[in-house]
């Protein structure tokens, strides 16, 4: 190996904020880190995949959702994570975009809702004592979610 780099990271082990399942389009990130800042995380484990908590909401294969649960429990064990986050985006190339929605913003909003809904109740069912955010992210700004607790009890089976 040759070094190409040099910087000095912490190497002490740290405890998680939140663990964050996110959609890693990049139109977002940079909206996506001064949020963070604002509600407080410093400590964050991002779990980026296309679609972010569509994964847990309408997942292409249950193997989709196994993996990202799996994640969520590594962050849990290895860093005592006690918040998860979930995101999704406006124009989302995991649910076809906004043209998906026939352009309609107001539509997709709605859709998107219901699946942090979804997502949420999927979550607090298969792991109970996690605490769970949800926000919607569009190109003006980002819209929490009420999710988990009026619908904790809503849990697959
Ligand atoms: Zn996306």
């Amino acid at each position: 190996m040759t070094k190409v780099f040099h910087f000095d990271a912490a190497r002490e082990r740290y405890h998680c904020d939140a663990a964050i399942v996110w959609c890693f389009d990049n139109r977002f990130h940079l909206g996506f880190a001064k949020f963070l800042k604002r509600i407080g995380i410093e400590k964050s484990d991002v779990i980026k995949i296309a679609g972010g908590a569509k994964c847990l909401a309408s997942p292409a294969s249950e193997a989709e959702r196994e993996f990202l649960l799996q994640q969520i429990r590594t962050s849990i064990r290895l860093h005592d994570t006690k918040l998860v986050i979930l995101m999704v985006h406006s124009d989302c190339g995991g649910y076809g975009g906004l043209e998906a929605f026939g352009g309609d913003s107001g539509a997709e909003a709605q859709h998107h809702e219901e699946e942090l809904q979804r997502a949420a109740a999927f979550l607090q069912g298969a792991i109970p004592e996690i605490a769970v955010q949800s926000y919607f992210v569009d190109f003006e700004g980002v819209w929490a979610v009420e999710t988990a607790k009026e619908i904790a009890g809503i849990a697959p089976s």
